[in-house]
């Protein structure tokens, strides 16, 4: 399929070229089961606004918490996104193979004595907690930020959070506003007996990857905030970011894995996508359900407009 922006004839002057980075989308999904309704509709909006602005989309495998990862879902996922017409640029970035580059990071974070061991057990949290996190889990007291108690060992690292508002302009969801001293508190970034955490590995990798615009659903927005601050201490560029309403079973829990959320049935692959785009305010026809996977994406390239999503001017 060929985005809207990659049919223009004569190529940017080279200093406008050079200036402007190449838009690039992604598809994450974590390999802890099929594909469900709920994952198809982030991958066809993050793939539907790359293509819209003639820019790359790709694909990468969350993987970094081994012990979730369901044998063979990888192939499976890859799979189903084939057979349902995507087409992603290059290799699939796996995070099992990026630990050195988390690593890294937090190696930079501690240099700048930014991150912190912490001792403290789940049930040790749990009793000194501040209130509730924005996710609904018991905020950390920060006990150990002055050092580890005598005798204690590190069981995380954690992130020392400011006492400061961090705001995003999304492109579905407006104006967002957090505090993350008081909304998240100091969170972690690694775990001394297991993987480095999905919000240091996914800055990190967006930044190595070149994405420029984050298409996820809305259960990952107020991870946002602490994204960008991750991004503001390493260095590194801040993608745009829209969020898509998540898809929701009968009793009104988000769709996952672990709602048993139906995986996803290739042979229905042209009425999953139209039922898709209509869930994301696009309107297709009724004749499309009858349609082919070809037709869909056609009639989807042309007609996409995120604008269809928006819930605040
Ligand atoms: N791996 C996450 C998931 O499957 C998505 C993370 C992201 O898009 O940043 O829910």
């Amino acid at each position: 399929m060929t985005g809207r922006g990659q049919k223009t004839k004569e190529p940017p002057p080279r200093s406008l070229a050079s200036a402007v980075p190449v838009c690039c989308g992604r598809f994450a999904p974590s390999p802890t089961g099929d594909l469900h309704f709920g994952s198809l509709l982030a991958a066809l909006a993050s793939y539907l606004e790359a293509r819209a602005r003639g820019g790359r989309w790709l694909v990468r495998m969350e993987d970094v918490d081994t012990p979730r990862n369901v044998p063979g879902a990888d192939a499976r996922i890859l799979a189903c996104l084939e057979a349902h017409g995507f087409c992603w640029d290059g290799e699939v970035l796996r995070q099992s193979q990026r630990t050195d580059a988390y690593r890294a990071a937090l190696a930079a974070l501690r240099e700048k004595r930014l991150v912190y061991p912490c001792a403290c057990s789940r049930k040790e949290i749990a009793a000194a907690a501040t209130g509730l996190t924005i996710d609904g889990a018991p905020r950390y007291s920060g006990r150990c930020r002055q050092g580890l108690p005598a005798g204690r060992s590190a069981r995380a690292w954690r992130l020392i959070t400011e006492d400061v508002e961090i705001a995003f302009d999304d492109c579905v969801c407006g104006r967002i506003r957090q505090n993350l001293a008081r909304d998240v508190g100091d969170f972690v970034l690694w775990r001394a007996d297991g993987p480095f955490a999905y919000q240091l590995a996914a800055v990190v990798d967006d930044a190595f990857q070149g994405v420029t615009q984050v298409v996820r659903g809305a259960d990952l927005l107020y991870s946002t905030p602490r994204q960008i601050y991750l991004q503001g201490l390493l260095g590194l560029p801040v993608p745009e970011y829209a969020h898509v309403p998540v898809a929701t079973n009968a009793a009104g829990e988000k769709l996952s894995k672990q709602t048993r959320a139906k995986p996803l049935q290739a042979r229905h692959a042209a009425a999953n996508l139209v039922a898709a785009l209509a869930f994301l305010g696009q309107r297709p026809p009724s004749e499309l359900a009858k349609a082919d996977v070809k037709e869909v994406w056609r009639w989807a390239g042309a007609h996409w407009e995120i604008g269809g999503l928006r819930t605040k001017d």
